[in-house]
Formats: C-alpha cells, structure tokens, sequence
C-alpha cells in the first residue's frame, strides 16, 4: 500500500503571540515542532504498511526548516519525504495549503491512502484534510479512531456522537486520524542516524501546475482581518446560607446572566 502522511510543523508553545499589524503568528524566537497529533496518522501508516507492505511517504508544507519534521517521520519510519516549499506559497490559507497540498500529491503518487491529524495545534481549522479530499475528489473519514484490514479491505472506526461507526473503506480515500488510534512509536537509533543524512524531495510552485494567482496569498479567498487572544473574564461571587437561600440567589443571578446568544 502507498501511503501519504501530511504533517505539519508547527510553534512548539500553548502561548501564541500575534502580530497586531499584520495580523500573523510571531514565529521569531519560537521552538518548531512536529504538530502532536500528526504522531498519530504516521504510526497508523506505519503499522498499515508493516501490515501490509507498501511504503509511507511523509508532505509537509512550509518554510526551508519545515524540513525538520520530515527529518523526525523518517527516523520513525517513513520511506521518503517530500517539503513543498517556495516563497509563493507564503500567506496560504486552508484553501490554498490543500489545493498545493493536494497538487503535490497528486504529482508525486498514485497513493492509495492520504493520511493527516485531526487538526494543527496553532491554524486549529481541521480543514486541510477535507480540503484535499475535495481537491483531489475522493471520499474521505474524519475522526478515525481505528484502522483494520479484513477480508482484504481496509475498515475504519469513525468516532460519531453516541458511538462509532465502522466503515468499509473504497480507496484512495483520505483519513483524519485521531489520538485514539495508536500509541505513537519513539523513533529507533537507525531510524535517527538514517534522518541525519536524509534529503527530501522538494516541490516548488512550478511542481504543482498551479498558477501564482492560484497559491500562497494571492491563491486564498480568506483574510484574517481581526486577530485577537481571548480574554477570560471571571466573576465570582460565593453563595453562603441554608440549600433554600443558596438556591434562590442562584436563580437570580442565572436569571440576569447573558445567555449563549446574549439574551438574559
Ligand atoms: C489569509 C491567511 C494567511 C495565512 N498566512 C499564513 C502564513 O503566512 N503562515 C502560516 O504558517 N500560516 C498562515 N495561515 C494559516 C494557514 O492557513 C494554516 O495554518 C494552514 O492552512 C493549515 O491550516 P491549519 O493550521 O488550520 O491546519 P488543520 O486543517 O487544522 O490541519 C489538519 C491536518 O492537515 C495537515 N496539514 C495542515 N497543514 C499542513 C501543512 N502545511 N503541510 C502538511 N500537512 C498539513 C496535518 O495532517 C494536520 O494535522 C494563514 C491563514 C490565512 C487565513
């Protein structure tokens, strides 16, 4: 089985600083990591491909040092690696980063199987998978909490609100694959001295068959024109007397509370 994994490098912090002005994540003086949940597709891949043999080929999207996270899928196991990379895929929104995304694949398979996390811990969107299913027109299943082969078919469990679903899959297909579905493997010594020497293959905007309109800035419907932290206000106020006056005053203050759509 040939199997892509889409991995995202991503600011190795829960406090993100914006940039007023451009509205952009400040990334300066910010450690990089390899988004967590995409741990979780690449062990899936792997074990598919233990499996069932084939080769795991990890993508990632991104500036020149996105080549880092590449570097960490091969010393887990990865086979090969590509970084799409090119100062015209700068500013890409979701529709952009699947649409290249998307292209990349599309030129360095046939894959019979696009894997990606959940979601990236900073965009935050759980677009791009879909987003590249749409592209590249194949069915897709989000929230996979486990992968089978049985009777020579690949069946995934979807996580659904009162349960799981368990669906026999036609392929190529794309899947989002959720931490529910494996414990990740620590990269093996060969496996990091085999990243240290590894080079990627690299995709550039000429690579994908994309015009630059069609890429980066240029290529993205969306804008993000306000860009702001949340600020948690609390008020508290403690309740003290007997159950009856406890759950009077309750009452009243609920009664005045703004509700999810503002009405009182
Ligand atoms: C107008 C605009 C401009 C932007 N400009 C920038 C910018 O200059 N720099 C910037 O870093 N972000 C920028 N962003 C954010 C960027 O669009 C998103 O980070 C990116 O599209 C991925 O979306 P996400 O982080 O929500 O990923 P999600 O959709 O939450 O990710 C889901 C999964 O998709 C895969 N995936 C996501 N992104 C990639 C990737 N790049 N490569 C491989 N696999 C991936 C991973 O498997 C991941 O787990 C911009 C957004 C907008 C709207």
């Amino acid at each position: 089985m040939n199997i892509a994994v889409c991995i995202k490098q991503v600011p190795d912090t829960t406090e993100l600083k914006l940039d007023p002005v451009t509205n952009t994540l400040i990334r300066e003086g910010v450690e990089s990591v390899l988004n967590p949940l995409d741990d979780f597709p690449l062990e899936a891949a792997l074990r598919l491909r233990e499996t069932l043999g084939g080769r795991v080929t990890a993508v990632t999207m991104g500036p020149p040092q996105a080549e880092d996270v590449l570097r960490k899928a091969v010393a887990m196991g990865a086979d090969a690696a590509i970084l799409a990379s090119d100062r015209a895929f700068a500013g890409s929104d979701t529709w952009a980063t699947s649409l290249t995304l998307a292209r990349v694949l599309e030129a360095a398979g046939p894959f019979d199987l696009i894997l990606c996390g959940k979601q990236a811990i900073d965009g935050d969107t759980a677009q791009v998978g879909p987003g590249i299913a749409a592209h590249l027109d194949l069915p897709q299943v989000t929230y996979v909490t486990a992968l089978r082969c049985r009777d020579g078919a690949l069946e995934v469990a979807r996580m659904m609100d009162a349960g799981t679903a368990w669906l026999r899959l036609r392929l190529p297909a794309v899947l989002t694959v959720l931490k529910d579905a494996n414990e990740p493997r620590l990269p093996s010594l060969a496996g990091r001295l085999r990243s240290l020497t590894f080079t990627p293959r690299r995709a550039a905007l000429a690579d994908t068959g994309l015009e630059p309109t069609q890429a980066g800035l240029e290529g993205s419907p969306t804008r993000v024109v306000r860009i702001a932290v949340p600020t948690v206000r609390r008020r508290q106020e403690r309740l003290e007397g007997d159950a009856a006056t406890v759950a009077a005053r309750l009452v009243s203050v609920l009664a005045t509370r703004p509700g999810p759509t503002g009405e009182a």
